[in-house]
């Protein structure tokens, strides 16, 4: 074989040179790499020797220097790595400090001579009681090695945490010939780390767990309560009228209002309850291991509702202004095994809550089975509901509107849903929905269409030509912000007359934004559109308020004309609405009247106009249109 063969490195002009080296001293040393004949590649030491006599000879001396070619690699790397970011630290086996690098100075503040030959005990916080620092040697001299978290104290006194690896180093005899220890700061880490989990866990305005972390614990509980068998309960606390606040004294007192709640019940609750705010006005008290048996429970998290409710009802003092509140708390019992889980805990007492509300608020109801029904029902309402509108299922009824000579003057109409496996659902059933899901929108628009459609179908017609129609309107179309455009445009297209539309708005519209709401009414009656306040007598207007509005009717609510000829104080609410009218100027109906008994006492009071099943039901218009047709 040739040196060629086994050389894995060498070049041509380095072989050359080497044995320049070798004719003019006689001998050359070099590293270089050889091949063995497995394929496998070794660095070698080669010392050549040239013998000149007897033809001249070349001897070679390998020698394998893998070992020594790691060994220096180590060094290098080690080198390296002690100057790297991590702190590093050696001590001799009595724990006296041999050497440190930079960044042992730059996060202890101690320079390297200020610290050689002392013990890393002066690097020791007051964080950790002796047995910590026990337990870690303990586990050194064990296993030749620590690492953990550990607060320590820099030279200006600051404690903060880092992350803290130590091993030892054994000799070839296995007796510890040094300590090694490396470490990083964590702080900003920690801090990090504390951030994530506040912001992921934590309301920020309150403190107080969040929605994720009160279903987080919620579970918890419920594995809890499936082994000792014990009912705990979830109160879910709503502040009424808070939206109140908010629009009238600002986000800012709002805010602190929401506080203060959250401070009230953190004091008032054991530090074991778990206390959450879900969003907005919205607080969550859960209570576990409260009793094995139901009735128990629920007279405990009664209890435990009522004092929350006059700890939560005393008077605010917000910003040096005092303000009245009232809660409305809704309480579920839970035990596993509990349908639907987490959440269907929450949402019963999400429901629960919502018929306290229903029943007038600053007050507390408990779930109960008929509202897992009333829940289901609005499931399906609110699917079915949504194609409704695009599928054509709605259909209007007319009920007539009359003078006091029993002349037809025009009709309200009132909406219906053929809904397709059910009888005819009534607005009573939908409307109220239709208005959270905002699906009231489309549905008011193909209302007001179908109605101004019907008004240019009858213009011109001897008998139908002046008829007016009555729409409703509820008051979320009327706060969208192109409600004028609307109906202005469905005017157009249409091409019916204004003046032969009114609006019925209800006093629940006064409630918010009344400039807005005066606004709108005024522009509209600009283009001849007229309106009607409905229902009148059951809400909050105030006389200042109906003066303002641009109003033309009132209409008397049924409630008061049905009882008329029996209770002496519908009596007089109706004498009194129909002489206030007349003093502002407005037209009064009166609605649902039935008999003829209502209808000549209100007659007497000097009311002109009616509406009622006297006269005729809400009917299709087939049917309402006979009516006229025929005389
Ligand atoms: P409302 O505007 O006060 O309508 C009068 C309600 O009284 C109608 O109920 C009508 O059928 C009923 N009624 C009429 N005469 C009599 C009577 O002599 N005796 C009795 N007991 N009741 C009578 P309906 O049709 O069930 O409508 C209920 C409510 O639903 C309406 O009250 C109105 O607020 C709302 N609504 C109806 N249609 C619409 C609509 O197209 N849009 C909106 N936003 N709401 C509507
Ligand atoms: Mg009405
Ligand atoms: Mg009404």
């Amino acid at each position: 074989m040739r040196i060629h063969d086994l050389d894995a490195t060498m070049d041509e002009t380095q072989i050359a040179l080497a044995m320049e080296g070798l004719k003019t001293m006689g001998h050359a040393r070099f590293e270089s790499k050889h091949r063995a004949k497995d394929g496998g590649v070794w660095p070698v030491e080669v010392s050549k020797v040239y013998l000149p006599h007897g033809g001249g000879r070349h001897y070679a001396f390998i020698r394998d220097i893998s070992e020594r070619y790691r060994t220096e690699e180590e060094l290098r790397v080690a080198a390296t790595v002690f100057d790297a970011q991590e702190a590093m630290m050696v001590t001799d086996p009595a724990g006296n400090i041999l050497r440190v690098n930079q960044a042992f100075t730059k996060i202890t503040g101690y320079t390297s001579a200020e610290v050689i030959g002392k013990n890393p005990r002066i690097l020791k916080s007051q964080r950790h009681p002796p047995e910590f620092y026990v337990d870690m040697w303990r586990q050194i001299e064990r296993e030749g090695s620590w690492q953990g978290e550990i607060w320590d104290q820099r030279k200006n006194g600051e404690v903060y945490p880092k992350w803290l690896s130590i091993s030892c180093v054994k000799g070839k005899d296995g007796k510890v010939t040094h300590y090694v220890g490396s470490f990083a700061d964590i702080t900003a880490y920690k801090e990090a780390q504390d951030e994530v989990v506040s912001l992921a866990f934590y309301d920020q305005l309150t403190e107080l767990p969040n929605r994720r972390l009160l279903l987080d614990r919620l579970g918890h509980a419920l594995a809890v309560s499936s082994r000792n068998k014990m009912y705990g309960a979830l109160l879910y606390i709503d502040l009424d009228h808070f939206k109140t606040i908010n629009d009238t004294q600002g986000h800012d007192v709002g805010d602190v209002m929401l506080q203060e709640i959250a401070r009230r019940l953190r004091l008032t609750m054991r530090d074991e309850d778990t206390i959450a705010r879900l969003g907005g006005d919205e607080f969550v008290v859960l209570l576990e291991e409260l009793n094995a048996d139901q009735e128990q429970a629920a007279a405990q998290a009664k209890r435990v509702g009522n004092k929350l409710m006059d700890v939560l009802r005393a008077a605010y003092v917000l910003q040096g202004k005092e303000y009245p509140a009232s809660f409305s708390i809704g309480i579920a019992l839970y035990r596993e095994p509990a349908e639907g889980g987490i959440h269907e805990i929450l949402k019963r007492a999400d429901m629960a809550m919502y018929e306290a509300k229903k029943a007038g608020r600053n007050t507390l109801r408990f779930f109960d089975p008929a509202m897992q029904v009333a829940l289901e029902n609005r499931a399906w309402l609110e699917s079915d509901l949504r194609r409704a509108s695009s599928e054509g299922q709605f259909i209007l009824l007319y009920q007539k509107q009359v003078d006091n000579h029993g002349c037809l003057m025009g009709a309200e109409t009132l909406l219906r849903w053929q809904h397709p496996e059910r009888n005819l659902v009534g607005p009573e059933d939908f409307i109220a929905l239709s208005e959270e899901t905002g699906l009231i929108l489309p549905i008011g628009q193909w209302v007001l269409k179908e109605a101004c459609h019907r008004l240019k179908i009858w213009e011109g017609d001897a008998s139908a030509g002046n008829l007016m129609l009555s729409v409703n309107v509820s008051a979320r179309e009327f706060q969208q912000e192109y409600f004028v455009e609307n109906v202005k445009r469905i005017l157009n297209e249409t091409g019916a007359n204004p003046a032969l539309l009114e609006l019925e708005i209800t006093e629940s519209m006064l409630l918010n934004n009344i400039d807005d709401l005066i606004k709108k009414m005024r522009t509209l009656r600009e283009l001849g559109v007229t309106f009607a306040l409905d229902d009148f007598g059951t809400g909050y207007s105030s006389l200042s308020y109906l003066k303002k509005l641009p109003l033309n009717r009132l209409k008397i609510d049924q409630s008061f004309v049905q009882d008329l000829d029996k209770d002496a104080n519908d009596e007089a609410i109706v004498q009194t609405i129909i002489q206030m009218g007349q003093t502002l100027g407005l037209e009064v109906i009166a609605e649902g009247v039935e008999t003829r008994a209502q209808c000549a006492m209100l007659e007497l009071y000097g009311g002109h106009n009616f509406q009622g099943y006297l006269f005729g039901k809400p009917a299709p218009i087939e049917i309402f249109e006979q009516e006229f047709a025929n005389r």
